[in-house]
């Protein structure tokens, strides 16, 4: 069957399998109403998977996410790094989208913020070069011309794809980190140069710190290494409207990742209060990627009918507690479902 897709999907850990189950009732009821074919495959991973199994992320885990079409995924634990990092590099998953969108009523700081944060994924001080000198420590960064160059086109088609303002800006601490910082902007600049009808302009990432919550909405695509990526996209998510509405791909030439912002929030895991959005709208992201890199209409179809879903929900007033509602994780889930159907 055309457009019969395999789906592996990381239940993880804290509030991860709530999330799992949310997102796997929603996107079913987007995919049959769209016509897509969708078969969920659970995948062990993260605390819950090493506790039983003795490895954070499974030989046949692995595995299955490569069988799949895409991966999804909620938020693990204390392993992270050994789950996400890993899945990260082992795949090549070298540009980490983040979006940052408010919706009208909505805890944000404005009404008017939509943004995108490209993340180069694979380089920086994440690649676990440290070197422990007893009351000392170093630690290495990594910052190259293909991986920055590779990024920046990345981020350049982000901002044509958006067609809205078309501006990238290209954030860095390139006064002080002049070696690392110096070639990713460079390597920002040379990209720029070949799309001419995408604005481009520089930031230091104290700067952007600081503007992101100034004036947010003025921001389109912005650019960023890892670290100060993980950072500003924590900081976006909140100006936004809370991790709760987070969502995230991590994307390769083959491969794709879809998780929320946000970790396992352990300290409401279990209250049932948990926003699904964040995996809702990760799975939207994952639904346009396949739309995309497949040529399935239906496919952007499934995820318009979600993402609307959600939208109609808050505009409702139907909301999780941490944006202002009383709608336990499945009672949303179960609204956007019947929504997108
Ligand atoms: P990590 O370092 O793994 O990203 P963290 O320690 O920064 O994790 P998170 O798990 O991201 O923490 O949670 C940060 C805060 O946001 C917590 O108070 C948590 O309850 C809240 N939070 C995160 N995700 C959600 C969600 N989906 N719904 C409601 N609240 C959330």
């Amino acid at each position: 069957m055309i457009g019969m897709y395999g789906i592996s999907l990381v239940a993880g850990d804290g509030i991860g399998p709530e999330l799992a189950d949310a997102a796997e009732a929603a996107l079913g009821a987007a995919c049959s109403a769209a016509g897509v074919g969708m078969r969920v495959t659970r995948v062990a991973a993260g605390d819950a998977a090493l506790e039983a199994e003795g490895a954070a992320l499974p030989a046949r885990s692995l595995e299955a996410i490569r069988a799949s079409d895409a991966c999804l995924k909620a938020p693990v634990g204390e392993s992270a790094r050994d789950v996400i990092v890993f899945l990260r590099r082992e795949l090549d998953l070298y540009a980490n989208i983040r979006p940052a969108r408010s919706y009208p009523g909505m805890p944000a700081l404005r009404e008017d913020i939509d943004l995108v944060i490209v993340r180069e994924n694979t380089e920086d001080v994440y690649t676990g070069g440290e070197v422990d000198l007893g009351d000392a420590g170093v630690a290495l960064r990594t910052v190259s011309s293909a991986a920055s160059e590779r990024i920046a086109r990345c981020a350049f088609e982000e901002a044509r794809a958006r067609g809205g303002r078309r501006r990238v800006t290209c954030v860095h601490k390139s006064n002080v980190m002049r070696v690392t910082d110096g070639i990713f902007s460079r390597a920002c600049a040379r990209v720029a140069s070949g799309y001419g009808d995408v604005e481009f302009d520089e930031m230091y990432v104290d700067a952007c710190a600081m503007n992101l919550v100034r004036e947010p909405q003025k921001f389109d695509v912005i650019v960023t290494t890892n670290m100060f990526g993980d950072i500003l996209s924590d900081e976006s998510a909140q100006v936004a409207g809370g991790l709760g509405m987070a969502p995230a791909a991590n994307i390769g030439d083959s491969a794709a990742l879809f998780e929320p912002v946000h970790g396992a929030a352990f300290d409401i895991a279990g209250t049932r209060s948990a926003n699904p959005s964040s995996i809702i709208l990760s799975a939207c992201m994952m639904l346009d990627w396949l739309a995309r890199t497949r040529r399935d209409a239906r496919c952007a179809e499934a995820s318009s009918r979600l993402s609307s879903a959600v939208r109609s929900m808050v505009a409702s007033g139907a909301r999780t507690r941490d944006v202002g509602g009383s709608l336990s994780t499945s009672e949303f889930a179960d609204g956007v479902a019947s929504r997108a159907a």
